[in-house]
This record gives C-alpha cells, sequence and structure tokens, in this order.
C-alpha cells in the first residue's frame, strides 16, 4: 500500500509541475488548472488512505463545510475583489500549517517525547514561524485590500528594530525549546511573536506596494506548507509547498521589478515608506474633455490604436464593449493591441483574464517591455480605467510614491483618450498629470456605457 501511495504522490507532484508550467502561458492556464486540480484529488484520496487518527465521516463532513463556504464565495466574489480573496486564501493557508504544527507539537509532547527529534522540531517551530506571520499577515492585508483600515502605511519609530528584537525573541525561544521541549511558556512565546510579526511587518506597507505582499505571502504560504510536510512525512505536501513557495518568490521579483522595488526591502518588510512622505501634490492639472462623437471621429481616423486596460476595465466590465470596439476598428483596417502594465488592476494576470473572457486573442495583448517603444508611432491610445500605470510622475517626480515604477508609455502617443468617471485618483492616491497634457483627452462617464456609445456612433458611421 505504501508504495502505492508513494506512486500517486510522485503522480500528483508531476502534474502540479506540469500544471505550473502550463499557467506560464494564458492560452494553456486553463489546461494547467485542471491538471494541478487533477494532482491534488489524487494526493488527497491517496492522504486519505493514510488516515488513522479521524474517520472518513468525519473527513467528509470537512469538506462539505468548505466546498458550500468555497463554492460561495468563487460565486460571489466580484473579479474585482479577487486580491482580498486571494489574500484571505493565504491567510487560512498559512492558519493551517501554524494549526497543524502546534497540534502535532501537543500530540507528541504528550504522548511520544522521544519522537519530538532535532527534524520534527526544527519543522514545528518553521511551520508555526511562517504560518503565524502568513496568517495575521494576510488578514492585515485583506484589511487593508477591503479598506476595512487605512490603506496608508502605519508606521512608528523603532518599528524595524522592534522587529529585529521581536526574531530575535523567536530565535532564542526556539533554542531553548530544543533544550526543554516541554516547556509550554516557550512555545506560547513562539506563538505569540510569530502573530505579532505577521501584524508589525505588513501594516507599514502602503497603496501601490500591496501586490508584491500579496504575492509574498503566497509564498510565505507555500513554505509553511512545505514545513507541514516534514511535520506529517507527507512528501506530496513537501512537493506542492515547494513550489508555491518557489513561485511565489518568482512572482514577487516579478513584481518587485514592474514596481522597482529591492526584493531585499521586501523581505525586511521595511518597504512603502516612500507612500507615506511622498504624493506632493503639484499644480491642478488642466484637462480638455472630448465627447462620444468627436471620439469615435477620431477612432475613424486613426490607423494605429492601443489600448491601455485598467482598474477601471474591470470595475465597469467593459471587456466586451472594448471587443465589440476592436472589431470596428479592424472593420477599418487599424492596427489594434492592447498594451499590458504588469501590476494594471488589482492582481497579477487581471487584465490578460478579464480580455481573455472577452474573447480577445492573446496575440493581441503585448507586454510593457515588448510595446513600450511603440505608443510614440502610435496615432491613437485608448486609457480604459488605467491611471497610476501610466502616471508619468513615476519618471520625471522623485517625490512621487511610483516614482521609479516602469510605466507604459502612453503619453508619448500623438493623441491620448482617458475613459474613466471623473478626476478620482488611481490605487496610489496620486495626481495624474498626463491628464493635463496638450495630447490628452479626457471621456468621462463609466467605461463600459461610454465605449458602448462610441461603438454606436462607429456603427452609424460604417
Ligand atoms: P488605478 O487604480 O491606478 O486607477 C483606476 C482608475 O479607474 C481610477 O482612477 C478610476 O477613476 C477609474 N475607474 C473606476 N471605475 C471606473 C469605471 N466604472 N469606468 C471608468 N473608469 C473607472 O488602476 P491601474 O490599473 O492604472 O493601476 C493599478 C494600481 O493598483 C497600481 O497602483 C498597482 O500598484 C495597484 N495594485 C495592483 C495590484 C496587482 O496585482 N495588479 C494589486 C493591488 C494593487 P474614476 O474614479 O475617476 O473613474
Amino acid at each position: 500500500m505504501s508504495t502505492v501511495i508513494q506512486i500517486a504522490y510522485l503522480v500528483a507532484s508531476v502534474l502540479f509541475i506540469i500544471g505550473i508550467k502550463y499557467l506560464g502561458k494564458t492560452k494553456d492556464a486553463r489546461r494547467g488548472n485542471i491538471l494541478s486540480a487533477v494532482g491534488m484529488l489524487i494526493a488527497i484520496v491517496a492522504t486519505m488512505l493514510t488516515i488513522e487518527v479521524v474517520t472518513f465521516l468525519e473527513i467528509f463532513i470537512c469538506i462539505l463545510i468548505g466546498s458550500v463556504i468555497g463554492l460561495y464565495y468563487a460565486t460571489k466574489v466580484p473579479m474585482t475583489k479577487i486580491p482580498e480573496m486571494v489574500a484571505l486564501f493565504n491567510g487560512f493557508g498559512g492558519l493551517a500549517s501554524f494549526a497543524v504544527g502546534l497540534s502535532d507539537y501537543f500530540l507528541k509532547s504528550s504522548t511520544s517525547l522521544e519522537s519530538l527529534d532535532a527534524v520534527n522540531l526544527t519543522s514545528i517551530i518553521l511551520s508555526v514561524l511562517i504560518g503565524g506571520v502568513t496568517f495575521t499577515g494576510s488578514m492585515i492585508a485583506y484589511l487593508k485590500l477591503d479598506g476595512k483600515v487605512s490603506g496608508q502605511p502605519i508606521t512608528f519609530s523603532g518599528q524595524h528594530l522592534l522587529n529585529l528584537v521581536l526574531l530575535i525573541a523567536f530565535i532564542a525561544a526556539s533554542v531553548f525549546v530544543f533544550l526543554d521541549p516541554t516547556n509550554l511558556t516557550l512555545i506560547l512565546i513562539l506563538v505569540v511573536i510569530s502573530l505579532l510579526l505577521g501584524i508589525l511587518t505588513v501594516i507599514p506597507i502602503g497603496g501601490a506596494d500591496m501586490p508584491v505582499v500579496i504575492s509574498l505571502l503566497n509564498s510565505y504560504s507555500g513554505m509553511a506548507a512545505c514545513a507541514t510536510g516534514f511535520i506529517l512525512n507527507n512528501n506530496v505536501l513537501i512537493v506542492a509547498g515547494s513550489l508555491v513557495g518557489a513561485s511565489g518568490i518568482i512572482l514577487t521579483q516579478i513584481m518587485c521589478k514592474a514596481m522597482n522595488r529591492s526584493l531585499t526591502n521586501v523581505l525586511l518588510g521595511g518597504f512603502g515608506q516612500t507612500v507615506a512622505t511622498g504624493g506632493q501634490e503639484g499644480p491642478a492639472v488642466v484637462i480638455k474633455e472630448i465627447g462620444v462623437e468627436e471620439t469615435a471621429m477620431l477612432f475613424d481616423s486613426a490607423s494605429s490604436v492601443i489600448v491601455v486596460p485598467g482598474y477601471g476595465m474591470a470595475v465597469a466590465q467593459a471587456q466586451h464593449v472594448i471587443r465589440e470596439l476592436m472589431e470596428q476598428c479592424e472593420k477599418r483596417n487599424i492596427d489594434f493591441r492592447f498594451a499590458i502594465h504588469p501590476v494594471a488592476g488589482r492582481m497579477p494576470g487581471h487584465m490578460n483574464v478579464l480580455l481573455a473572457e472577452a474573447n480577445i486573442s492573446y496575440d493581441k495583448l503585448i507586454e510593457m517591455e515588448a510595446i513600450n517603444d511603440d505608443f510614440s508611432n502610435t496615432d491613437l491610445v485608448f486609457v480604459v480605467g488605467a491611471n497610476d500605470v501610466v502616471n508619468p510622475a513615476a519618471r520625471t517626480n522623485p517625490q512621487s510614491p511610483i516614482f521609479g515604477m516602469p510605466i507604459l508609455n502612453a503619453d508619448k502617443a500623438k493623441t491620448v483618450i482617458v475613459s474613466k468617471r471623473s478626476m478620482g485618483k488611481g490605487y496610489a492616491g496620486i495626481e495624474n498629470e498626463l491628464f493635463g497634457y496638450p495630447n490628452c483627452l479626457m471621456l468621462f462617464g463609466d467605461a463600459k456605457q461610454t465605449i458602448t456609445k462610441v461603438v454606436g456612433e462607429m456603427k452609424e458611421m460604417s
């Protein structure tokens, strides 16, 4: 039986790896997800064959409760709230590892103290640390993203020193746990410190830096699961945890690059401070408004168009009507492409998912590095609900919280039309000087409603 289970784990692990590989390309992502899900099913069934303490009925009841809650939220949650859901998932993943680590400790310290060897104790301590940090850190990230606590950085003097002292205290307490594994006070100290560290490392991070935190916490949840795999002696958990940990770190690095943050700063939890100090408002921008008819005329006379989608497109659910706009343009032989910024929207790949949902072919979606030099040769750039990702302050204003973040060069095009409801700010909470540029025109209104009208005008013209 044990050989069968190990082979099942191996198959599941291979499916996870192939699944992750497929996730690298948008067109294969769905297949990748299904393969990984099949791998997880195999892993769960194989693990159930090893159970000793609980019964199938208890497991079934838990699966049922979890599935009902998961199904309810997965169908209810709007696309724009996915980052909050991911933050919660990460947090619960961390909590699960934290709980497994503690329960294993209590089980072994009361029944078989001799099995608490160095490897086991190390795994338990790591599960508690990483799981605890992931849990409270993710809850703070969730509350910040959801607006339940201020998205602004919460800072106080000596913050980093306090974090360092807590980390040293954790290491010291861990050493004492090795010397006296039955000392409950020491375990309690580890628990409190790990939960505190999660809160303290995420509260100073604000606004525009949140995507990096989510991706980092995702990686932490994987590492916590990996440590739990060592506790439970479960190979597939070790593999799955390592995959999540490693892919999360790679994504964190990509996000850091996209937002011009250093990974060392992220790991030290000492970033995002610029949001607190920056954001000086410049002189009020003087804008020029454009109406639906003139917008349709500008599209009609353009020979090349780049659409820059952003968070507002997701809010308005304008992706389907943008596809209609694309069809109208292509009828007129207009070169029509999309420029995708890595942190546009509220989660990595947010724009790709929405545009794919509207059946816009993947080869139309061009990554920032590949398209940024083309803006200067483009007749018309249509910014749909994007703000921070086209804010030239990232290039020009060292005081700006987003200074240094690579942006899409929308401002370099001959004409820019920005579709948004008002002069409302983006996620970073700062003015956008692009809106006042001589080549920029503002098309006010909900993106879906205004673009529907533009498409209507274009249909009448043809
Ligand atoms: P922004 O958040 O900068 O701006 C979105 C704009 O959309 C707003 O200015 C708003 O203006 C407009 N908008 C809102 N609703 C509508 C609507 N119905 N119709 C038209 N416009 C609308 O979006 P970007 O995509 O440019 O930038 C993403 C930001 O989010 C970055 O700062 C990034 O760091 C951050 N972030 C990214 C994450 C990720 O992983 N991608 C995760 C978390 C944060 P108005 O109110 O005037 O309509």
